[in-house]
């Protein structure tokens, strides 16, 4: 399998590692491609606290390093400048103008936090006491209210446009252990995630097979579920494999299981963005196995 990840994180956000060690390890472990993509700083005032978001001041650092380092690992590694942008109905998402601007070779659109009609917005993959809360007091203790509203913001996510990857499309299963507040299989679930790949297939964009949350011993599968990754070849919904890595240890975590499954639901190619040889960026297919 050639070797590859978009999903990325950095010490400018929770990440701990440096893009320039980063970069080291990647080449190492024989990777062609590793795309950066930290956490989007959240707007200045907009009522949320978050000490994983990157600083707002930060940004431009972030960026200077990264074609810094596409700069100098040209020809061993090619470097592409990502973002993680959240998208948070009413405050922030991928089709900002604000990301255009700058100049990302792709974003990561990924749903983590809910803004419930009455109580505090949370995040999904939160603390699971948080979760809690988000459940009793947002959505008066029905579960699948929750899910509901999940699947309904990616979907609006989706259909915004701007980002090119969807991120752990179905994180909401993290703190939903035992299936404790809903169900992950039953006809409503199915059919709000039903109208989530409806809205992706023919759109272009790709979803990710992300082994971060096994990486991170949160979870014991990859986002999305296996079965999922049916649907989605059902669909023609094309996927690339990302670690979600934190930490330069689990930069290829899991990818031959990933590529396992993915091969199971009956794909046989990822996707990878490419420079193309200086002809600029490209999101070109790799075989599987
Ligand atoms: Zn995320
Ligand atoms: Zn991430």
């Amino acid at each position: 399998m050639v070797l590859s990840s978009f999903h990325t994180h950095t010490y400018f956000c929770d990440g701990e590692d440096s893009v320039e060690f980063l970069c080291e390890k990647a080449v190492e472990k024989g990777f062609t491609a590793l795309g950066f993509s930290s956490h989007a700083p959240l707007p200045p005032d907009c009522g949320l606290v978050s000490d994983w978001h990157m600083k707002a001041g930060s940004l431009d650092q972030y960026i200077d390093e990264i074609l810094g380092a596409k700069k100098k690992w040209a020809g061993r590694l090619e470097v592409f400048l990502g973002l993680e942008v959240d998208y948070i109905k009413g405050v922030m998402g991928p089709a900002d103008s604000i990301y255009k601007e700058l100049g990302f070779d792709y974003l990561i659109g990924s749903v983590h936090y809910l803004i419930p009609g009455r109580g505090a917005p949370f995040a999904v993959d939160g603390p699971a006491s948080e979760f809690e809360r988000g459940i009793q007091e947002g959505y008066e203790g029905d579960g699948a209210a929750l899910m509901e509203a999940y699947w309904d913001a990616v979907r609006e996510m989706c259909a915004a446009g701007g980002a090119r990857i969807v991120g752990h499309l179905d994180l909401l299963k993290k703190n939903n252990q035992d299936e404790r507040w809903f169900s992950l299989r039953d006809a409503r679930y199915k059919k709000k995630l039903g109208q989530v790949l409806d809205v992706i297939a023919g759109s272009g964009l790709i979803v990710e097979v992300n082994t971060g949350g096994i990486n991170r011993k949160k979870i014991k599968e990859v986002y999305p579920a296996p079965w999922i990754l049916k649907s989605t070849r059902e669909r023609g919904i094309p996927v690339l494999i990302s670690s979600d890595a934190h930490r330069h240890i689990h930069l290829d975590a899991y990818y031959a299981e990933a590529g396992k499954i993915l091969m199971e639901a009956g794909y046989t190619a990822i996707k990878r963005l490419s420079a193309c040889g200086g002809r600029g960026p490209q999101w070109i297919d790799d075989p599987l196995g």
